[in-house]
């Protein structure tokens, strides 16, 4: 007998999703989402209010932030990126994809989050603040009214050094929460996937980060770190793949956003709809933002994750409903890409059921088109990111350009509404990357 993906052989599965031809050839797709609008199927375990008491806390913290992490000064120690307006990069992706993008082309540059240099910077960082107000309270070394500046002093490295904080990495979360951790003066420990690359274990080194070299993909460095972890009480472990706290840091970013918008006289309603295509690794981040902006703006806004070709674990866990009880494996896919914080072959349990009704679909981008979208920011905006950062640019293109994201307008009455449209790519990491690996992608990109 055939052995099974839930409840159904992959040949059922084929015949009754044929798209899954096309993901299991490494097909570029456009999946839409047949839940999108629904109610959830399970209870959500996030709320509006545990939203509100993450902002709350980050404000907390911005006077400590600020004075240890003077890059965040603009921000009044808030932990945020720029908006910013990409009129030559619509023009390069019309002109490569032969493809007009009516309504305006924003990013979200995460790339150029202050600390650690990408999106994990949200919500790795907000987690370990969550675990050191929580310790400092029950010690009786804080209160909710104090100036969190204190934390900055001796006193309390040393009070946190009795304690570990650890997780489990591709890479990026590794760096916002061994900086952070390390900062406040736990002791951090960070076990590494193989495919991590060598200059961020060398920089959490640096920083007194202890890495843990871990000869498997994320999802085993995820369990080897949880399993560690659950060997010491004194220990808190970041769980990626089951972390409420992580969601509701990304989250916070809903309401920065609305501020951001109305600052440039950007409106989101019935006649200006607004696109959002996020970089998807376990869906952690994405699915964070997602809740957020949902939050904020209801079904006016309509988003997309991408994925890699090789890796596109949360779409399968949507079209099977079996969220990270499905491997990408489990269809004959490999996992393997450039894309370091994509490189995921399960999603997040958390995320999936959090979010699964609020994304209007998924795509997958080939690894040589995530080359092709970073020399193109490059050369037009001047701005460099990292290969997965560089995925939600593909986004735009395909909802033009593929019969289901036609569709999708049709079906959701967008298409008297596109010129007013605002189509927000969320550029996820690329900031800390050393200089001569940075010159090596845009090499790269040149070939292709
Ligand atoms: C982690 C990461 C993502 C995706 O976040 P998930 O929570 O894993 O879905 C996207 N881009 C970059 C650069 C990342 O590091």
């Amino acid at each position: 007998m055939a052995s099974k993906i839930g409840d159904k052989t992959l040949e059922q599965w084929v015949v009754s999703n044929p798209i899954l031809k096309k993901i299991m050839a490494k097909e570029e797709v456009l999946w839409l989402n047949p839940k999108t609008g629904h109610r959830p199927s399970v209870h959500s375990a996030v709320t509006s209010n545990d939203v509100e008491e993450a902002e709350k806390r980050l404000q907390r913290f911005a006077p400590y932030i600020e004075t240890v992490f003077p890059e965040t000064r603009p921000w009044h120690g808030l932990i945020e990126s720029r908006l910013v307006d990409i009129p030559k990069m619509k023009g390069f992706l019309e002109k490569t994809w032969q493809q007009s993008i009516p309504g305006r082309l924003l990013m979200k540059n995460d790339s150029h989050l202050p600390i650690s240099g990408s999106i994990k910077a949200r919500g790795g960082i907000y987690e370990v603040l969550n675990v050191a107000e929580q310790l400092a309270i029950r010690y009786g070394l804080l209160e909710k009214t104090d100036n969190y500046a204190i934390l900055a002093d001796e006193s309390f490295r040393e009070f946190f050094s009795k304690f570990t904080i650890s997780v489990g990495s591709t890479g990026n979360l590794g760096l916002s929460v061994g900086i952070m951790g390390a900062k406040l003066g736990f002791r951090t420990v960070v076990h590494m996937s193989k495919d991590a690359k060598t200059w961020k274990k060398d920089l959490l080194r640096e920083k007194g980060v202890e890495v843990r070299e871990f000869d498997g993909d994320y999802s085993l460095a995820v369990k080897e770190g949880r399993r560690m972890a659950s060997l010491d009480d004194k220990c808190h472990f970041i769980d990626d793949e089951n972390s409420k706290d992580l969601f509701v840091g990304y989250a916070t970013s809903g309401n920065r956003l609305k501020q951001q918008f109305a600052d440039l006289g950007i409106v989101v309603n019935e006649g200006h709809p607004l696109f959002v295509y996020l970089p998807c690794g376990v869906g952690g981040g994405p699915g964070g933002i997602t809740f957020g902006l949902k939050r904020i703006f209801g079904r006016h806004v309509h988003v997309f994750f991408v994925e890699p070709t090789h890796a596109p674990c949360f779409l399968l866990g949507l079209l099977t409903g079996l969220y990270h009880q499905v491997s990408v494996m489990d269809f004959g896919l490999d996992n393997q890409t450039d894309a370091d914080g994509l490189a995921v072959p399960r999603s997040s349990a958390f995320a999936g059921e959090a979010i699964g009704h609020l994304v209007s679909g998924c795509l997958t981008i080939e690894d040589d088109q995530l080359f092709r979208l970073l020399k193109g920011l490059k050369d037009s905006e001047g701005i460099p990111v990292e290969p997965s950062a560089a995925a939600g640019f593909i986004g735009p293109v395909k909802l033009f350009q593929t019969e289901e994201g036609r569709r999708y307008i049709k079906e959701h009455n967008l298409t008297q509404h596109l010129d007013g449209a605002t189509h927000l790519v969320w550029t996820t990491g690329g900031s800390m990357v050393p200089d001569p690996i940075r010159e090596a992608y845009y090499r790269k990109a040149e070939g292709k």
